[in-house]
């Protein structure tokens, strides 16, 4: 066994340090404030190859796999957790119009994405009476000659208003998964309009919202994969998915365990710092432990789906496990910092705010629960 990254991997982490900690880290906090999209960071991100890091050369992309993407994306959210997952969604459509699209799509929308002149990529599949139960889905799209007409409403979509290429669901068929087909459309299409930006717990600079489709006209060489082959590409882009958002959750552990520890030896009560408590060093090391795990079992599913191999369960575990111990880290973290912990000048607070969403997106911690015992009892 051989838990090293690369020579490559590495120098992809350390790109992705390199800006995480000289520009995404010291502009965080004012976005967050500002709940202002991190744009400007999207260009250098893509300067970097950082929007395609799975994704082959001749379509722009950094061809760097999926243990190295896992790596950038660890870096990025320890820095704005805001800026990762709008990072992780916008290589998670790149990396699936290249798996499942034509190649005048892949020519056409990939390099796009991984140039940053789509801005971002968006991944519309939630609707506002089902999310966890994607094969309910409402959204229709009818075939009118040379086009299909989508018809619908999306809910909480990452970069919906800001992107120039999504991934768009809709039911073509019958009921159930096998009616549901996924389509290509470009941002500012007709009859495709973004709602107001949610209001959110966290995640504040990533802007979530509502699309209502009406009368969408999206041409039929637009269809991605088979038609009727739409909930097979939704179920492989989370699968993958879910490695960057247990990513993601590593990355705000890290960011807390830091500052955890900068705090305790800093902060001083009952005549000596508070990191002599033994109170405090247990907190420390559980938060550190636990870290290690996550990132174990995130690397491992990384690197099993870097070798062709079957993934879906070990990316159901590093998802659970990651995000479930990033909330309990921040929460810890927050508890380090007493009172001040409350407060944004405290980056634990808002690491406190942006894990929660972890155990919920890209499949609840009861769907990753339910995904494991499916193969646990096959
Ligand atoms: C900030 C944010 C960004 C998002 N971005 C996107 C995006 O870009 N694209 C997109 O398509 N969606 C996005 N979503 C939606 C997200 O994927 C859904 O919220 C998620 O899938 C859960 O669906 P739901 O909210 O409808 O919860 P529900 O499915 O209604 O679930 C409610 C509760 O019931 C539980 N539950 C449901 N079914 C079962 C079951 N069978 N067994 C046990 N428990 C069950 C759930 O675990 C949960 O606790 C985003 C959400 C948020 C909060």
């Amino acid at each position: 066994m051989n838990f090293s990254l690369t020579e490559d991997q590495l120098a992809v982490r350390d790109l992705a340090r390199k800006l995480a900690r000289e520009v995404l880290a010291p502009r965080a906090r004012e976005l967050d404030r500002r709940h202002e999209y991190p744009s400007g960071a999207l260009g250098e991100l893509a300067g970097l190859g950082l929007l395609g890091v799975n994704v082959p050369e001749e379509y722009g992309g950094a061809a760097a796999g999926a243990v190295a993407y896992a790596a950038a994306i660890m870096e990025i959210a320890e820095a704005c957790a805001s800026t990762s997952v709008v990072t992780a969604v916008t290589n998670m459509v790149a990396e699936q119009i290249v798996a499942f699209g034509t190649e005048e799509q892949k020519r056409r929308f990939v390099p796009l994405l991984t140039s940053g002149e789509a801005v971002a990529g968006a991944f519309a599949l939630s609707e506002p009476h089902c999310g966890s139960d994607a094969a309910a889905l409402t959204t229709t799209a009818r075939r009118e000659g040379g086009a299909f007409i989508l018809d619908g409403e999306k809910q909480w979509i990452t970069s919906g208003d800001h992107a120039g290429v999504l991934l768009v669901w809709a039911r073509t068929g019958g009921p159930g998964a096998k009616g549901i087909s996924c389509f290509i459309v470009e941002g500012g299409a007709k009859g495709m309009t973004p709602g107001r930006p949610e209001h959110k717990m966290g995640l504040s600079a990533s802007s979530t919202v509502p699309l209502v489709f009406e009368n969408c006209a999206v041409p039929a060489d637009r269809l991605l994969g088979e038609l009727g082959g739409g909930f097979r590409i939704a179920m492989s882009a989370l699968d993958g998915g879910r490695i960057g958002i247990g990513a993601q959750a590593v990355g705000v552990m890290r960011a807390c365990l830091a500052a955890g520890a900068r705090y305790a030896k800093e902060r001083r009560a009952f005549g000596k710092p508070i990191a002599e408590q033994e109170a405090i060093r247990w907190k420390l090391a559980d938060m550190a432990t636990e870290l290690a795990a996550a990132e174990a079992l995130v690397f491992a599913a990384a690197w099993l789906k870097e070798q062709g191999r079957p993934f879906t369960r070990e990316a159901s575990m590093a998802k659970l496990f990651a995000s479930e111990a990033a909330n309990r880290a921040t929460k810890e973290a927050v508890q380090i910092h007493g009172g001040y912990g409350y407060f944004d000048e405290f980056s634990v607070e808002r690491l406190f705010r942006d894990a929660r969403v972890e155990t919920l997106y890209e499949g609840t911690s009861e769907v990753q629960r339910i995904v494991i015992a499916r193969h646990v009892l096959q």
